[in-house]
C-alpha cells in the first residue's frame, strides 16, 4: 500500500506522501523536525499541535490541514489517522488503511513518557515502518527521572559554586522536555530566544509549559549566576558566553552515552536523555504492533532488521533521507553545531 520513492514514502492510491524530502502536492507530516518536514509542498496535513510550529518553520502561508489524534480522514478511499508517537509535542505516527489492510509509519518515537508529549501508543497493523536511530543493544536508557535528578543536582552544585548552568538542547523537543521536568524551585530558568519562539508556537496550539524567562542581550550576567539556561548548543561557541565569568555547560542526547560524542561536544556534562526509543523500546514497539512485515529505516536499520528476522518477522531495511541536523538525537549533529549568538 505504501512504497518507497525518491521523494519519500508514497501512497499511490491516495496520492500523498508521508514526510517527503522533496516538494510534492500533498505531504502528511509526522512532526516538525526539519528532516521530516520539508518546505515547498503544495499542501500539508499534520497533527493539530504541530500547526503553529510548522508555520514558524515552513512559512506562515503554507496550506495546512490538521487532525486530532485518532481522527480519521479519507483521501481517495484511503483512511488516514494520526496516533501519538511520544517523540515531541504534536508528533504522530501515521496509520493508513485500505480494504482492511493497515500500514503504520512511525516517524520518530520514544516509548517512555516524558510528561509533555502525548504518550506513545502501539497501533496494531500488518506492516510497520519504524525508525531505528538508536537501534543497537548498547543504547539502553536509564529512566528519565534519574537523569533529571542528576541534572537538578548538577544545577544545585553549580549554583553553590556561583556558576551559571547552561544546557544545550534543540529548540523543538528537547528544550520543552527539559523545561517541563527540571526543578524550577532551584532557581530561575531562562531560555534562548529561538526556544522562546518555538514555545510560543506550541502554546498557541495548546501546549502548557511552565513559566520561564527569556534570555536577551540585556540580561545581565549577574542575573544568570544561579540560573539554569536552556539554549542551542551553538551558543557554547559564542563570544557572548565566553564573557560570563563562571559557568558550566551540559548537553542532553542519547549520543552522550558514547565517549567520543561527549568529547566532540566539548561540554562539562553529558546527560543521556533522548527523545527516541532505545534498543529495548524499539523492539517492544515493533512487537506490540503485531506487524508481520517491518520496514526499518533512519538509523541502525541493519542491526534492528536482522534481530527482528531472527525472531521470525519479515523485516527489511529501506533507505530514506531522514536523520541529519533536524533533531539533536540524529547522528549528523553532535559536534557540528556552528556558532550562534544571542
Ligand atoms: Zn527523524
Ligand atoms: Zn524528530
Amino acid at each position: 500500500m505504501l512504497e518507497f520513492t525518491d521523494k519519500g514514502i508514497y501512497c499511490s492510491r491516495g496520492n500523498f506522501y508521508i514526510d517527503p524530502w522533496r516538494k510534492v502536492d500533498y505531504a502528511v507530516i509526522t512532526h516538525a523536525h526539519s528532516d521530516h518536514a520539508y518546505p515547498g509542498s503544495r499542501s500539508y496535513l499534520s497533527h493539530e499541535q504541530s500547526a503553529e510550529v510548522l508555520r514558524l518553520r515552513l512559512g506562515k502561508h503554507i496550506q495546512l490541514q490538521t487532525l486530532a489524534y485518532d481522527q480519521p480522514l479519507f483521501i481517495g478511499g484511503v483512511k488516514i489517522s494520526l496516533h501519538p508517537a511520544g517523540h515531541i509535542i504534536g508528533s504522530a505516527q501515521v496509520r493508513v488503511e485500505y480494504k482492511e489492510e493497515v500500514w503504520v509509519v512511525s516517524g520518530d518515537y520514544k516509548t517512555e513518557e516524558d510528561g509533555i508529549s502525548t504518550a506513545f501508543e502501539a497501533v496494531p497493523c500488518h506492516a510497520f515502518i519504524t525508525e531505528s536511530t538508536f537501534g543497537l543493544p548498547i543504547y539502553d536508557w536509564q529512566p528519565q527521572h534519574i537523569i533529571f535528578q542528576q541534572m537538578n543536582d548538577w544545577w544545585k552544585a553549580n549554583k553553590e559554586d556561583g556558576k551559571a548552568t547552561f544546557i544545550g538542547g534543540y529548540s523543538l523537543g528537547k528544550a520543552q522536555h527539559i523545561l517541563h521536568n527540571i526543578d524550577h524551585r532551584i532557581g530561575p530558568v531562562y531560555v534562548h530566544q529561538s526556544i522562546a519562539d518555538t514555545n510560543r508556537a506550541l502554546a498557541a496550539d495548546g501546549a502548557v509549559l511552565p513559566a520561564y524567562r527569556t534570555l536577551t542581550p540585556e540580561t545581565s550576567r549577574r542575573e544568570l549566576q544561579d540560573a539554569f539556561v536552556l539554549c542551542p548548543p551553538a551558543l557554547f561557541n559564542s563570544s557572548w558566553i565566553k564573557n560570563i565569568e563562571a559557568y558550566e555547560t551540559g548537553y542532553c542526547s542519547g549520543w552522550m552515552s558514547l565517549r567520543n560524542f561527549r568529547k566532540r561536544m566539548n561540554v562539562n556534562r553529558g546527560f543521556v536523555l533522548s527523545d527516541h526509543a532505545d534498543w529495548k523500546g524499539l523492539n517492544a514497539a515493533v512487537r506490540a504492533t503485531g506487524a508481520e512485515r517491518v520496514f526499518v529505516t533512519h538509523g541502525y536499520a541493519e542491526t534492528l532488521a536482522r534481530s527482528l528476522r531472527e525472531d521470525g518477522l519479515d523485516a527489511e531495511v529501506v533507505q530514506t533521507l531522514y536523520g541529519g541536523a533536524g533533531d539533536d538525537d540524529h547522528p549528523a549533529l553532535p559536534g557540528d553545531t556552528g556558532e550562534e549568538q544571542l
